[in-house]
């Protein structure tokens, strides 16, 4: 069976380097804020290219704690709106809706599924106080207009960078484009740890302070309370593992970019959407790789019997959960159409040029 992703075989490749770092945390008896964490934080704002890194529990207490730490310092209060796309994953979200702030819902762009910068002004109020971009799929989004957009009104603008780690806009990290990022070592990301983490990048000073007491008890001085803070720590177990995979990422995007184009020149099956590719390759990682039919299910039952597994980024969205039910009668037609009609073929790292040929092969075979 090809698998979707083959997280075992992509940790396996550096299964010498991990048991060894692993060991070695095990054996030292210091398991939160130790060497590996500080080597991490290091690691990823020098790779980022930004002054702060600030390790935290998993990808929504990033995003989170971005928009708390706003909260105290003033910046936003509750009420205040924050534009998103409409059809992100559930986490962009939940991370504004947690802070008592309140998303505003764009449509996206249905050539990239990245938020449609050219309707973003129209939604903003006197309340709007940031702009949450996603960097969707692997994709980064990001223009000059949109930095326009945002001195022109005052926004803060977030990234949601949880699958776009090593993505670049005008040789700009994705992660580095904004006032703030939220990143995600979720296994299954470009960057994966193994089990939860997550992480901050931010340039200024006073933000990534506050951002660090609050993921620590907003205590700054031990059983010293300056917050109602959280407990969101990244450990040195994640951290080690990251600190191991972090060096090998921009070859393993590499590899993605490979498969990606392989995909596009070869489907050729007119009853599948390809994703249009960025003119910069460097702007996609290709986190998935998503395509469109109007027969979606039967599409990828035809995949199953043929032995490849795909997964559906995402199936219902945002506004028509059931944890959202105020929105469920809202009308989002492009969003609406991509969760009816997307699909994830099998890429990774470790995906095989045997692998990727099968998967095009019976894609063509499809009627
Ligand atoms: C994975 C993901 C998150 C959340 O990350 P976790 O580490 O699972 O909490 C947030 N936003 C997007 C777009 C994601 O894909």
């Amino acid at each position: 069976m090809i698998k979707f992703l083959d997280l075992q075989k992509v940790n396996l490749q550096h299964q010498q380097e991990i048991e060894t770092r692993l060991l070695k945390t095990f054996r030292s008896g210091w398991y939160l804020f130790g060497e590996e964490v500080k080597e991490f934080e290091q690691n990823l704002s020098e790779y980022i290219g930004c002054q702060h890194a600030i390790g935290v529990a998993n990808g929504l207490d990033a995003l989170r704690l971005i928009f708390k730490a706003y909260r105290e310092m003033g910046i936003m209060k509750p009420g205040d709106e924050v534009i998103v796309p409409a059809n992100t994953y559930i986490a962009s979200i939940l991370a504004v809706t947690d802070n008592n702030l309140i998303p505003v819902l764009v449509e996206p762009d249905t050539d990239t599924y990245n938020i449609d910068i050219h309707k973003i002004e129209e939604k903003i109020t006197a309340k709007t106080k940031a702009i949450l971009i996603v960097h969707l799929y692997g994709q980064a989004i990001f223009s000059e207009k949109l930095k326009q957009l945002a001195k022109k009104h005052n926004l803060k603008i977030i990234e949601d960078n949880a699958q776009a780690i090593g993505a670049e806009w005008n040789g700009i990290k994705t992660g580095n484009l904004g006032d703030a990022a939220g990143f995600s070592f979720y296994p299954g990301k470009n960057l994966g740890a193994l089990g939860d983490a997550g992480a901050v990048t931010v340039n200024d000073n006073e933000l990534a302070k506050t951002i660090r007491v609050i993921a620590n008890y907003g205590s700054e001085q031990k059983y010293v309370n300056k917050y109602q803070g959280l407990n969101s720590r990244i450990d040195e177990v994640q951290a080690a593992i990251l600190n191991v995979k972090l060096p090998h990422l921009d070859n393993e995007n590499a590899r993605r970019r490979e498969i990606a184009k392989y995909y596009i020149e070869n489907i050729t099956n007119p009853n599948i959407t390809l994703p249009k590719p960025p003119k910069d390759e460097l702007a996609h990682v290709w986190h998935v790789f998503v395509i469109r039919c109007t027969q979606r299910e039967k599409l990828q039952q035809f995949l199953t019997d043929n032995n490849i597994q795909t997964l559906i980024h995402y199936p219902i969205p945002p506004h028509k959960q059931e944890a959202y039910k105020e929105w469920n009668n809202l009308s989002f037609p492009l969003t609406e159409q991509i969760h009816n009609e997307v699909l994830s073929l099998p890429i990774s790292p470790v995906l095989t040029d045997e692998e990727t040929q099968k998967v095009v092969k019976v894609i063509n075979q499809f009627k």
